[in-house]
């Protein structure tokens, strides 16, 4: 399909909202994912995530990488060992391996583009002792959601 509409409030024509992860083993909130672009001779795919307010998308890492846009609302990333304020157009890589969650902030949805690749590795998520690691710093700490 060539062109799809914009709807209003980050929906698109012909594009489904969808849950978030249905393998069951991770924990999330209040997240949506509609998926913009893929297939093709395109090797990456091209997301729409919208975290509710009082949500989280889930705590992983993986090898591939994340290149990210916000792009309604503001919120807090987790990425590595840092957490950022993420505002409006604010650009976000997510370095292979790498903890990361995001959360909206206020009483708007968090939405933010997301390229990947077409191919990649299933996400991890945190043991015991990479749960430790994390607390290590107290903003890190206070933040997660699991
Ligand atoms: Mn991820």
């Amino acid at each position: 399909m060539i062109f799809r509409a914009h709807l209003g409030d980050c929906r698109w024509d012909e594009t489904p909202v969808l849950a978030y992860k249905q393998d069951g083993t991770t924990t999330f909130r209040h997240v949506t994912k509609q998926i913009l672009f893929e297939g093709g001779q395109m090797e990456f795919q091209w997301r729409y995530f919208e975290v509710a307010p009082g949500g989280y998308s889930s705590l992983e890492r993986h090898e591939h990488e994340h290149a990210v846009m916000v792009v309604r609302g503001k919120g807090r990333a987790l990425v590595g060992d840092e957490v950022y304020d993420i505002r409006l157009y604010d650009l976000i890589l997510v370095p292979p391996m790498t903890w990361h969650q995001f959360q909206p902030t206020g009483d708007e949805p968090l939405g933010f583009l997301c390229i990947v690749n077409a191919q990649r590795d299933r996400p991890q998520l945190p043991g015991h002792a990479d749960l430790e690691m994390l607390r290590r710093n107290p903003e890190v700490a206070a933040f997660i959601r699991l």
